[in-house]
């Protein structure tokens, strides 16, 4: 199978494989635990939070451990929410998030919150003169995703900081999960922010939620009082070493392997130019191409390419509980047709031009077999 869906999920490098099995033998105990081999374990998991802080240059943070970004976003906003309630109900955030930060807003709706969402310009980023005008006394959130997961728009985080300095009372979140080694973000500045180790090639089941002021966070789960009692529970060391390793690896070549993508996003989108019936999504971060044959059913278009060895995602499916479109699509204007013929092409540091050539391929000969449904 030749992978193009490394925005759903990534190959662990060899190194992070490594790590994870020698960690596991070796450091199996429990960080928590006062013996000498626990010691040792919380040493390691230390090392491995001194690391990953200094590698994202934010060395006035804390980093709490958590399994998922799913889990770090839930954190961050569960939490922070709960805290800000006494000072104002307004939270704003942008039409392109994930639904592990959609479906947390509007369950806070029932706690008596006012959900607002920024608008989105032509090219997948948020609108920043919305943004100001949404402002006002009553905002305590905001949270914006630093990396689009549907057309990879990179958003303009140090620009929303600056606008938000006005608003001391307001918390600043990012969902950076799919921004990491995709674009070159500073996140100084912002409150919180959350990673997920399988999307940079680390093993599956580690995270992180950088904090600017750990003494603000609330655990939302309770328990023994693990990662500075805001997460509770046996800490996975092995995948944490393994995504401080998955990091190093992924930032330090990170400036090749988007060259390399930069370039195989062109030949794919100049490979399809002259196909009347597939509309591209704007071009942002080099690793995805979102595409649409209109008039058909991008599950379809899915199908074809995978018989012929190929894996991608669609994208028309439903993005949260809110929509029955895809939200992303459908900030940027899309009519049904484009979101439900839409296929999400993403790339990552092991695709090839070969992969490349045989994904222009076969995206030809689907084009072709589709015929008259195409419009
Ligand atoms: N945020 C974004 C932008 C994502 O793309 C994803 C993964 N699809 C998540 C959050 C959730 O990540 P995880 O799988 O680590 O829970």
């Amino acid at each position: 199978m030749i992978y193009f869906d490394n925005a759903a999920t990534t190959a662990p490098f060899k190194e992070a494989l490594q790590t994870y099995m020698m960690t596991s033998e070796r450091y199996f105990y429990n960080t928590a635990s006062i013996h000498q081999s626990g010691k040792d374990a919380a040493r390691l998991l230390e090392a491995a939070r001194g690391q990953i802080l200094d590698l994202m240059d934010l060395k006035n943070y804390d980093l709490v451990f958590t399994s998922s970004a799913t889990e770090s976003n839930n954190i961050a906003l569960q939490s922070m929410l709960r805290r800000k309630k006494p000072f104002g109900k307004t939270i704003l955030t942008s039409e392109l998030e994930h639904p592990s930060i959609v479906n947390v807003l509007e369950e806070m709706k029932q706690d008596g919150f006012t959900v607002k969402y920024i608008k989105t310009t032509e090219s997948g980023t948020v609108d920043l003169s919305h943004l100001r005008t949404l402002m006002d006394s009553d905002v305590v959130f905001v949270t914006v995703m630093a990396v689009n997961n549907i057309i990879g728009s990179v958003q303009p985080i140090q620009d929303i900081i600056l606008i938000l300095q006005d608003y001391p009372k307001v918390h600043f979140h990012v969902d950076a999960t799919q921004a990491i080694g995709k674009a070159d973000i500073d996140y100084n500045g912002a409150d919180t922010m959350s990673i997920s180790a399988h999307k940079f090639n680390g093993v599956k089941g580690a995270g992180g939620l950088f904090v600017r002021d750990l003494a603000t966070l609330k655990p939302v789960q309770y328990g023994g009082g693990h990662e500075y009692n805001v997460r509770s529970g046996t800490v996975n060391l092995p995948a944490i070493a393994a995504m401080a390793k998955a990091l190093r690896l992924t930032l330090s070549e990170a400036r090749l392997v988007n060259q390399r993508l930069k370039d195989y996003n062109l030949k794919i989108r100049a490979a399809v130019k002259d196909l009347k019936a597939v509309y591209v999504q704007p071009k942002d971060a080099p690793y995805i191409v979102n595409m649409s044959f209109i008039g058909a059913k991008g599950e379809v278009v899915v199908n074809a390419l995978s018989k012929r060895g190929i894996a991608v995602s669609t994208t028309s499916a439903c993005a949260s509980k809110l929509a029955t479109l895809n939200e992303t699509l459908l900030a940027l204007h899309n009519s049904d047709e484009v979101i439900e013929g839409s296929i999400r092409i993403s790339m990552g540091r092991t695709t090839s031009e070969e992969d490349v050539e045989q994904l222009i391929t076969a995206l030809k000969e689907v084009y072709e077999e589709l015929g008259d449904v195409l419009k």
